[in-house]
């Protein structure tokens, strides 16, 4: 698995406690040590120090790990745009890969391009391996 150093780590989060504009992600990142990734009506996921996605559904009381692929994906591009260095715990594409038919490679859903919604199919990285594809 690929990782980020942990000082790289420690810089994003203290970035987080300072910029986050949501107060409730803003409280985990302060509070609980938890990198917020993507939030949504559902809950949170977050990144911990050791590189493990976790989540969390508004009315639960902890984080687990999140072990929908899928949405680990979508999470990890989605916190890669606003900190460049996560794009290092991304799958490196492989040679077999084909472009995701959903959205055309883009990773983006064309239908709601003004929205920025990631495509669910490919978790927004705009290919399709077999693991994905299957
Ligand atoms: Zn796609």
């Amino acid at each position: 698995m690929n990782t980020i150093a942990s000082t790289d780590f420690t810089r994003l989060l203290a970035e987080s406690v300072r910029s986050e504009k949501n107060a409730i992600l803003r409280d985990i990142a302060a509070r609980e040590g938890l990198l917020p990734l993507h939030a949504d009506i559902g809950g949170v996921v977050v990144l911990d120090r050791n590189g493990e996605i976790l989540s969390k559904g508004w009315e639960d009381t902890g984080f687990k790990v999140e072990r929908m692929r899928n949405l680990r994906l979508a999470s990890l591009v989605e916190g890669a745009q606003k900190y460049p260095e996560l794009r290092a715990l991304l799958p490196d594409k492989p040679s077999t890969a084909r472009e995701c038919p959903e959205c055309d490679g883009t990773g983006r859903l064309a239908m709601a391009k003004e929205l920025g919604l990631l495509c669910g199919r490919c978790g927004g990285l705009g290919w399709l391996d077999e693991v994905i594809a299957s």
